[in-house]
């Protein structure tokens, strides 16, 4: 007779261990992790996956992306596998717990499971997503995003590193280049743990966050073109002075997120003055936008309030200008059975936790396309991530993992 779930529990010693094994692999001299993506130290990274996984009994296929796909059979095999997924790749200032929490939780699920001789209905898999980060190959989450449909394979195998190696060659040279076709399949869910790489749950001394979906990002220029001319000749009145307008929509902007409270951000993240010189007035001046909210219709208004807050700069002094959506990332809303089951996990075990939706992307922002998805955050030291000196206390992925292992168990069950 099998153990009741109830009784199932992660060993949070043995998850911090295989995160601490894991990230000698690429570690850097500052307690960081340099693992990035189709380089030596990822096929290492993945080669030690793969002997852990197939240690407690599971088969691995790789697809044509290189995604890694570990699978426990259930008792009915013919039923959709309950997924757990992230990335082992990090940034070249990258730490131990960015996405590698998420793939080593699934192990230890997987672990407690075998341990336990436990049998779920459905299958349960972990996927570690190739090239996450996309630091050495632009852009992020493109594995998942070609799983998803968001870009081609070819396209993919196509990009570049700085070095001008292709990803196509660099995923073949380490040996990963499978031959499983990389598209959706038949999933009954995907849940992903991750560290919060925010300052939120740590602020509010909560263990687990409950995360409902991963916000809208939407990046536009601006260009404003005003007239160079001397500094020291031209009166006031008779300027075309490109950089006071743009000050005037840095201030607005940042006026706009704060209206949109307290969900909305925004940011200026680059300034270019077109030539530059200390007693010229700046003629052209471009910059960057950066807008997010959990809400499509919140993301609309505060760009037609930048929109009109540029008309506005440029009035004074008949400035043209130009304002150019580069990029629109729709917000993504994860599927309420999934927010459900991590939530009632939560609450089950005991932990602190609160709803949260994610500042950053991730895999399973796609995965959300095509099943069922939800995401499980847990707090890091200041909120700091990509960076050497990222920190997750064992507490805390304890019950990130403990969480995962009851949502998956309450979708591992058939009916
Ligand atoms: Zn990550």
């Amino acid at each position: 007779m099998q153990q009741k779930p109830s009784n199932l529990h992660v060993d949070g010693r043995r998850f911090w261990d295989s995160l601490m094994e894991m990230a000698r692999i690429g570690a850097t001299p500052k307690g960081g992790c340099n693992r990035q993506t189709l380089t030596d130290l990822d096929k290492d990274g993945r080669e030690l996956f793969r002997s852990w996984v197939e240690a407690v009994g599971c088969t691995v296929e790789v697809d044509e992306m290189g995604n890694m796909f570990a699978r426990r059979p259930g008792r009915r095999d013919d039923l959709p596998p309950v997924v757990i997924g992230s990335h082992l790749d990090t940034q070249p200032t990258g730490g131990k717990f960015d996405g590698v929490a998420g793939v080593l939780c699934g192990l230890e699920v997987l672990r407690t499971l075998h341990d336990a001789g436990y049998e779920t209905d459905h299958p349960v898999m972990v996927v570690n997503w190739t090239n996450e980060e996309g630091s050495r190959f632009s852009p992020a989450m493109l594995s998942s995003g070609v799983w998803a449909g968001a870009f081609t394979k070819d396209w993919a195998y196509g990009l570049k590193d700085r070095d001008g190696k292709t990803f196509g060659e660099e995923l073949a040279r380490i040996g990963f280049k499978g031959d499983k076709p990389c598209s959706p399949a038949d999933w009954k869910c995907h849940f992903e743990l991750h560290i919060e790489q925010g300052p939120i749950l740590e602020a509010e001394n909560k263990q687990i966050g409950v995360v409902t979906g991963v916000q809208g990002i939407r990046w536009l220029d601006v260009t404003i073109t005003g007239k160079e001319s001397h500094a020291g000749s031209t009166p006031m009145p008779r300027r075309k002075d490109a950089l006071v307008a743009a000050s005037k929509v840095v201030i607005a902007l940042d006026e706009i997120a704060r209206r949109h409270a307290p969900s909305a951000v925004a940011t200026v993240g680059e300034i270019k003055i077109a030539k530059p010189s200390r007693n010229v007035i700046p003629g052209e001046v471009t910059f960057t936008v950066d807008l997010r909210h959990p809400e499509t219709q919140v993301v609309d208004a505060m760009e037609q309030e930048l929109r009109a807050a540029v008309a506005d700069a440029c009035q004074r002094d008949s400035l043209p200008f130009v304002v150019d959506r580069l990029w629109d990332s729709p917000p993504v809303s994860f599927h309420p059975d999934c927010i459900a089951a991590v939530e009632d996990a939560a609450q089950e075990a005991g932990y602190a936790h609160r709803r949260i939706v994610s500042g950053p992307g991730h895999d399973s922002a796609y995965t959300a396309r095509h099943v069922p998805t939800s995401m499980i955050f847990i707090p890091c030291k200041d909120g700091l991530s990509h960076n050497e000196e990222e920190s997750a206390e064992p507490d805390d992925l304890t019950a990130g993992a403990e969480v995962m292992l009851r949502a998956v168990l309450r979708m591992a069950q058939a009916g």
